[in-house]
């Protein structure tokens, strides 16, 4: 039967999909004839992929995009670390220890020890290891699912990884091993919403979530809400342990609406966006821009 990765209802609604040319590509490499679907959990509002995506697909697709990123994109990655930095600063001045989970090439992490921070880093990639050492960061190369450390942090990171996690509640409940008691966790997220990206689910996730269905995942795996923010394509979510919370009711249909509005968001906000933040990055209407647009 197919059931919601999150929740494990069966209530669900079909919901287009178009997967990456690189996913494709490596679909038609391994003779892959499987036929897939999208579904959006009229329960938690989360989009789900059935069947899962084969193993050796989501090695390929990963090792593909290391291969292609690790010098083209070093620039994006060390900028959108550092806009990272910007947000969730604030909220960390008083905690000393952070651990990022699934940490890739490690920007984030050195921006937070420059800042004084005690840092520890995991990551499943062996390649990034090299850039770990060039930046004077202590990390562990690993599968993060099997996550076991002896020590708790007064602040965890998981930024854009936990869909790639084939049981993200049961994840995060583990991260709680490794919180202090009045500690954070902090997150950053793709929003299956977004109206700057026209794509539906494109790459082999095991869940997508949105602005609203995060939630639902967040108070199943006993966690509050501190703050929540729209960030262009992303949701960057700072919260905290509280096993009481209680399940929100999720609008699924407000969801499934807006999902299938999502190319006519995107001509209408998304591309103008896109085209303005493009126009006038590092001109004089740069911020201002970034401050309209939330970005
Ligand atoms: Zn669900």
């Amino acid at each position: 039967m197919v059931v919601c990765p999150i929740c494990s209802s069966s209530e669900k609604l079909e919901i287009p999909y178009k997967f990456s040319t690189s996913i494709l590509d490596i679909l038609k490499k391994y003779n892959i004839q499987t036929v897939y679907h999208w579904y959006l959990c009229k329960e938690c509002g989360n989009g789900y992929q059935f069947p899962k995506q084969d193993d050796r697909v989501l090695e390929e697709h990963w090792n593909r995009i290391e291969q292609g990123d690790v010098t083209s994109d070093d620039n994006n990655r060390a900028s959108s670390s550092k806009r990272l930095f910007n947000y969730f600063y604030p909220f960390l001045k008083d905690k000393k220890s952070i651990l990022d989970i699934g940490c890739g090439h490690g920007y984030l992490l050195s921006e937070f020890k420059q800042n004084g921070f005690e840092t520890f880093g995991i990551d499943i990639d062996s390649q990034t290891k090299e850039i770990h050492e060039r930046l004077g960061l202590d990390t562990q190369i690993g599968q993060v699912e099997h996550l076991d450390l002896k020590k708790k942090y007064d602040v965890v990171f998981s930024t854009n990884s936990l869909y790639f996690i084939q049981n993200p509640v049961h994840f995060l409940k583990k991260i709680q091993n490794h919180l202090n008691p009045d500690g954070y966790l902090c997150l950053s997220i793709a929003d299956m919403l977004a109206h700057t990206n026209v794509a539906g689910p494109g790459y082999p996730l095991a869940f997508y979530p949105n602005y609203d269905s995060i939630d639902y995942i967040l108070a199943l795996a006993g966690y509050e809400i501190v703050s929540k923010e729209n960030k262009l394509t992303n949701i960057l979510i700072v919260c905290k342990i509280n096993n009481q919370v209680t399940l929100p009711k999720i609008n699924t249909l407000k969801i499934f609406i807006l999902l299938k509005t999502k190319p006519l968001r995107y001509c209408f906000f998304g591309l103008p966006i896109k085209w303005l933040h493009k126009k006038l990055t590092g001109t004089f209407l740069s911020k201002l821009v970034k401050k309209i647009i939330n970005y």
